[in-house]
């Protein structure tokens, strides 16, 4: 097994054209537990994919959907007149494979190099055991890679931060997330930003770039798995909580995590890859009919008026609707358990009456309720609630019945925590009115953070 250094550097190394091999720079770093470090690489020259250069803004006060798109994807599935392998699900490759004059047999020995047996091979080199002419083939007609790595970050814990550059030079972000329990987390991406704007949220202050396509999503778990799991153990969780509301990108979203639990692949157990909703109903819908992985709904409020504020979606789309929607979609599900995040805002969410209300909403609904603490960014007027309010908060909840967890923020000397992702630009998002009655709240730590 190569060590961590030599897999990042081979990651890079094969990671695009002999200009970039010739030009490539990496900056010495030591790996300590208590200094964060910077890896920095030169970024390679690539090929530009379509993608619209302007982000797309939330209005301020009239929330519209419609200003954001369809949901429909803008999957780009070929690089030229290349084809991209992780694009596919087995069956779209093994149909591939046989066009191209070849017996499924060499589809499935193709699929195993790319994501298993601990090769995750980037590159015809590393497919030991297949024909000649096969790879010949694929050299020709295919390529492996769709991200190349950019900068790698290390917080104090643990988490690191990996920075990818896209085809089109835009950049998104991948956490690493190692757990005690020897449960590791790869945290992706599913947007380039997020036309969401939320408001706690420093993603949301980017608008929306472009949709990811399902190569780019499904390459960030490979990266993740062959950069670390040498150094870190095995990387058992996928959450689909990082840049991007990954339901407004449903179709390449449904289609990565289906490649991700392919059993001869990456082969992550359904029940530990979590895709993360704002409260898209109708995809929502579509996710729990399609997929078998697990839905997580980033709540947050527990009426409609904070929620109209801090997640303007919930004006399109109420918390009625959201939770009426789910719990008849679940009462169809065996043994299924929705996870609903509520992230905790000084003076907000965080009172007695809202763990009350919080009670009553997710009655009849199989769930789990995650209470996250907020993670301070630039620009952001909230504060994170106290922890002994937390343990409050979460002692009703527990009291009443509810599976209750108090989730502590990961990552966030280095921007890497929920919530902090992306780099918002001069051009960025509204923030909402604050409401009459939380502007006390607010207003002491406008100009705090
Ligand atoms: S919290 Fe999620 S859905 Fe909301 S703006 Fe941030 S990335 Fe988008």
């Amino acid at each position: 097994m190569m060590n961590w250094m030599s897999m990042a550097t081979s990651a890079l190394a094969n990671s695009s054209s002999t200009t970039f091999l010739l030009h490539k720079t990496i900056i010495p770093f030591s790996l300590t537990k208590t200094s964060p470090f910077l890896i920095s690489f030169t970024t390679p020259s690539r090929r530009f994919l379509s993608a619209s250069s302007l982000p797309s803004l939330s209005p301020d006060i009239d929330f519209n959907f419609s200003h954001y798109g369809d949901g429909n994807s803008v999957a780009v599935s070929r690089r030229g007149s290349k084809v991209l392998l992780k694009g596919m699900t087995y069956s779209e490759l093994e149909k591939w494979v046989q066009s191209h004059g070849y017996r499924p047999g060499q589809a499935m020995m193709l699929w195993k190099r790319m994501y298993g047996n601990n090769i995750w091979a980037h590159h015809t080199d590393e497919l030991e055991g297949l024909k000649k002419d096969f790879k010949q083939m694929l050299s020709e007609h295919a390529d492996f890679k769709a991200l190349a790595v950019k900068e790698i970050h290390a917080a104090s814990d643990g988490t690191r931060k990996i920075l990818f550059t896209l085809d089109d030079g835009l950049v998104i972000e991948t956490v690493v997330i190692p757990c005690d329990t020897g449960r590791t987390t790869v945290c992706v991406s599913s947007q380039v930003g997020c036309a969401m704007n939320c408001q706690f949220c420093y993603t949301g202050r980017m608008g929306l770039k472009r949709h990811l396509t399902a190569a780019e999503i499904v390459e960030q778990a490979v990266f993740a798995r062959r950069l670390f799991t040498s150094e870190i153990g095995s990387i058992t969780n996928v959450v689909f909580m990082g840049m991007g509301e990954p339901l407004h990108n449903i179709d390449n979203v449904i289609k990565a995590a289906d490649i991700m639990v392919h059993d001869q692949g990456l082969h992550f157990s359904p029940r530990k890859v979590t895709v993360s909703t704002s409260g898209l109903v109708p995809q929502l819908r579509r996710f729990l009919h399609e997929s078998n992985c697990t839905l997580a709904v980033s709540l947050n409020a527990t009426t409609d008026e904070v929620r109209n504020w801090i997640m303007p979606i919930n004006r399109k789309y109420k918390l009625d609707l959201l939770l009426e929607t789910l719990r008849e979609e679940l009462s169809f599900k065996h043994k299924y358990k929705v996870l609903f995040e509520y992230v905790m805002l000084e003076g907000i969410n965080d009172s007695n009456e809202d763990a009350k209300r919080l009670i009553e909403l997710v009655k009849g609904i199989p769930c789990k309720i995650n209470l996250i603490s907020f993670n301070p960014h630039s620009g952001s007027f909230f504060r994170p609630t106290k922890e002994e309010r937390m343990i409050e908060f979460r002692n009703m909840l527990a009291e009443a019945g509810c599976v209750v967890l108090l989730r502590p923020s990961r990552g966030d000397d280095q921007m890497a925590a929920c919530g902090q992702l992306g780099k918002p630009g001069t051009l960025q998002a509204p923030m909402l009115r604050v409401p009459q009655q939380f502007q006390t709240a607010v207003g002491s730590s406008t100009h705090s953070l």
